[in-house]
C-alpha cells in the first residue's frame, strides 16, 4: 500500500512517524486545559474531542473524546475500530470536503502534552525474546542451562503493576533496594548499582475475555502496540528472582511511549514468527504471520550531551506474538480486560550491537560500552537519557511510534527520611 496523502502536509513527508496511513491515538492536553484524545497526524494533533462535537464522528455513544483514555472506544469492538479509521481517514485525505471545518481542531503537536493514551488495566510482562533469554540465561546460569526447560514450549510471563506504567517523558527515580553480590556475606540496603532499560513493544488489549481464548481470538483482541522500557535493577533482580521472578526489580517504572499505534495500521507489515525448534502445542500454534517488521532502536545521551544510538534490532525477533502471549494468558482461565498491557519481553537480535539491554551490551559489565561521546556504560548513569524509537517502514512512508524516553534521576539519600 502506498502513502495515503494528507491535506496536513505534514503528513504527507516520507520521513514523518504519522502519516496519514498511521493515525495513532494518544491522549493530549494544551497549557491548562483538560486532557482529551486526540490523533497524531503529521506534526498535528487533531483534537477528537472537538471532532465529535461538531459530529464529524459518531460512533453511536455520546462524549467518548472527551476523556482523557482510549479504553471507552476499545469498549466497543473491532467493528467500531474500523469505521473510526475509515471516518478519520475520509476526513484527513487530500481533497476532502471537510477541510475548512477540521482546520482549526488541529493542535500542532510541540505546544501539546501527552498522556497516557489509556487506563492501563493490568500490566503483564513476558519473557519471550530468545536471543535475549539465551542471552541473560548464560550469564545468570550459564550456557548449558541457558534456556529454561518450559522456554521453547510456552512465552514465560509474570504479572507486574500497571500501578507503575508512565508516559514517555517522564522522569525515573534510581531506586534503592536490597542487594547481595556474589561476594557478600550478607544483603544490604542501597540504591541499585546496575539499573538498566529493556527494549520491548506493548500490545494492548482491547476486547475482553473470560476463559481460554484462541491465537486467532487473541489476535482480534488485540487493539493497538505501544513501545516499552521495562526499567529494570539488575542487582535487586539477581539476589530476588529465584523461585517467584522479578518483583522490586521492575517495581519502580514501565515507560512507554504516548501514540497507540493501531493493529489496523500494522497490517501490511505482519511477519511469521522464527522457525519453531519444538511444535507449539495446538492451542499456541501460529495462525498466521503475528509478528511485525518494525525496526527498532535504544539512544543513550549522558546529561548535556548528545545521544549515541547503543542498540538496533527489529520486533520480528520475537519467537513468541502477542497474540500467542494473550493467548497463553488466558488458558488457565485468567479473564483479560479492556486496557490489559502485555509487554513483549526484550527484543535482541543476534549479533553484539542488536541487545536490547545494557546487561547484554555489556555483557553483565565485563565489556562496558564506549559511546560515541567517549565515555563508557555498563548500566545507566544518573542523569542518562535513554530514548527508544521504532517504525515500520512502508512504500514511501513510515508507521512511527513516537518517542519513549526517560531521564534517570539520582537515587534519593534516604528513602524512608520523612
Ligand atoms: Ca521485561
Amino acid at each position: 500500500m502506498p502513502l495515503i496523502r494528507s491535506w496536513v502536509a505534514s503528513a504527507n513527508d516520507p520521513e514523518t512517524a504519522f502519516p496519514l496511513n498511521n493515525l495513532p491515538y494518544g491522549v493530549f492536553s494544551v497549557g491548562d486545559d483538560a486532557p482529551r484524545c486526540g490523533v497524531a497526524i503529521g506534526d498535528m494533533i487533531l483534537d477528537m474531542a472537538a471532532v465529535e462535537e461538531a459530529g464529524l464522528v459518531d460512533l453511536g455513544e455520546p462524549a467518548l473524546f472527551v476523556m482523557p483514555f482510549w479504553n471507552e472506544v476499545m469498549e466497543l469492538g473491532p467493528e467500531a475500530w474500523a469505521d473510526l479509521r475509515a471516518r478519520l481517514t475520509a476526513l484527513l485525505a487530500e481533497g476532502a470536503a471537510g477541510e475548512a471545518e477540521l482546520q482549526p481542531m488541529l493542535v500542532p503537536m510541540a505546544e501539546a502534552d501527552l498522556h497516557l493514551p489509556f487506563v492501563v488495566a493490568e500490566y503483564t510482562d513476558f519473557y519471550a525474546g530468545r536471543h535475549h533469554a539465551t542471552n541473560v540465561g548464560t550469564m545468570f546460569r550459564g550456557a548449558e542451562n541457558a534456556l529454561p526447560p518450559n522456554w521453547l514450549h510456552i512465552p514465560i510471563g509474570y504479572n507486574g503493576r500497571a500501578s507503575s506504567v508512565v508516559v514517555s517523558g517522564t522522569d525515573i527515580r534510581r531506586p534503592w533496594g536490597q542487594l547481595k553480590g556474589p561476594n557478600d556475606d550478607l544483603p544490604r540496603f542501597a540504591p541499585s548499582a546496575r539499573f538498566d532499560l529493556e527494549l520491548e513493544m506493548g500490545a494492548i488489549v482491547g476486547r475482553a475475555s473470560d476463559g481460554p481464548i484462541t491465537v486467532t481470538e487473541a489476535d482480534d483482541a488485540i487493539f493497538g502496540y505501544v513501545l516499552l522500557n521495562d526499567w529494570s535493577a539488575r542487582d535487586i533482580q539477581a539476589w530476588e528472582y529465584q523461585p517467584l521472578g522479578p518483583f522490586q526489580a521492575k517495581a519502580t517504572a514501565t515507560t512507554i511511549s504516548p501514540w497507540i499505534v493501531t493493529k489496523a495500521a500494522l497490517e501490511p507489515f505482519r511477519v511469521k514468527a522464527p522457525a519453531r525448534e519444538f511444535a507449539l502445542l495446538d492451542h499456541l500454534k501460529d495462525a498466521g504471520p503475528m509478528l511485525y517488521d518494525i525496526a527498532l532502536e535504544v539512544t543513550l545521551a549522558p546529561e548535556g550531551q548528545a545521544p549515541s544510538t547503543i542498540a538496533r534490532t527489529n520486533y520480528r525477533e520475537m519467537y513468541y506474538s502477542a497474540a500467542q502471549q494473550l493467548a497463553h494468558h488466558s488458558t488457565a482461565g485468567c479473564p483479560m480486560s479492556v486496557g490489559d498491557l502485555l509487554g513483549s519481553g526484550t527484543i535482541s537480535g543476534p549479533e553484539k550491537d542488536q541487545r536490547g539491554s545494557l546487561l547484554e551490551l555489556s555483557w553483565g559489565g565485563k565489556e562496558p560500552l564506549t559511546l560515541e561521546t567517549g565515555e563508557t556504560r555498563s548500566f545507566l548513569a544518573d542523569g542518562d537519557t535513554l530514548a527508544l524509537s521504532g517504525h515500520a517502514q512502508g512504500d514511501g512512508y513510515r508507521i512511527g511510534f513516537g518517542p519513549c524516553s526517560g531521564t534517570l534521576l539520582p537515587a534519593l539519600d534516604d528513602p524512608y527520611a520523612r
